[in-house]
């Protein structure tokens, strides 16, 4: 693959778990088959849902080799999120902006905190459900977690959702497709952003400007 000279652009995804995050990164990749669109696969600790593919959907580790990569230097940002280790491979992430690729991050607040650290251009979105009452019954709806991890999710919600105001976007996913449209808005937007619009056109800007 040759590497783009336009870097791509690295977006941040959080929510309470069950608001939605993982629905909507699916279905912009899906609206959007160029692979222009790549989500980072994290590594984590926790057990793998019923469904749920090694590589594909997490890279499921042993706490072991977690702590291993971390302090192998591996991981872009890592956290511990409801008992378990969560991390982003920083070999992974690096290199799909150096191809052009938007990437989407689907970590926690504590994550997005480190990488706004290294890469303060990240674009920041936050997800929250239109009410507590509905982000419990698309917990349950998703039917993939037990009444106890269901209640764990409940009860850290709140304290996950103070944090709202550390990102650059709030969306509330009551309707799927408009908060769809409106997370491919904050990308589109991004993708024409002056540092990258001046690489991308810099054949035109030179001959429209005569230089
Ligand atoms: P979900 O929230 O219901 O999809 O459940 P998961 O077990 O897949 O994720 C639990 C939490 O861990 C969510 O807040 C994720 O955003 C967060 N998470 C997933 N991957 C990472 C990661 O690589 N780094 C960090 N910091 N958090 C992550
Ligand atoms: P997260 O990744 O934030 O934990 P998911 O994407 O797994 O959340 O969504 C949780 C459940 O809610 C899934 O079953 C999903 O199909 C459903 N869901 C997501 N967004 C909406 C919406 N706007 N309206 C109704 N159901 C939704
Ligand atoms: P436009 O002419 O609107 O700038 O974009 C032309 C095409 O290139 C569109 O398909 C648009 O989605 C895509 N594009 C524009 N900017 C970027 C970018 O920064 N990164 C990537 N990956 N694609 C872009």
């Amino acid at each position: 693959m040759t590497a783009s000279p336009v870097l791509g652009n690295l977006f941040i995804i959080a929510a309470p778990s069950g608001a939605g995050k993982s629905s909507l990164i699916r279905a912009l990749l899906e609206k959007h088959p160029d692979q222009s669109m790549q989500v980072s696969v994290s590594s984590t600790t926790r057990a793998p849902r019923p469904g749920e593919v090694q590589g594909v959907h997490y890279h499921f580790l042993n706490t072991d080799e977690f702590e291993q990569r971390i302090d192998a230097g591996e991981f872009y940002e890592w956290a511990r999120v409801f008992g378990n280790y969560y991390g982003t491979s920083r070999k992974v992430v690096e290199s799909l902006l150096a191809e052009g690729k938007d990437v989407f991050l689907d970590i926690d607040w504590q994550g997005a905190q480190q990488v706004r650290e290294h890469h303060p251009e990240v674009r920041s979105v936050f997800i929250v459900p239109p009410s507590l009452d509905i982000l419990e019954e698309r917990l349950r709806f998703r039917g993939q977690d037990s009444d106890e991890v269901i209640a764990e999710r409940m009860a850290k919600a709140q304290a996950e959702m103070s944090h709202y105001h550390e990102f650059d976007y709030l969306l509330v996913n009551d309707d799927f497709d408009s908060t769809l449209a409106s997370l491919e808005h904050i990308v589109f937007a991004q993708r024409h952003k002056m540092p990258h619009q001046q690489v991308r056109y810099s054949k035109v800007l030179k001959e429209l400007l005569g230089s």
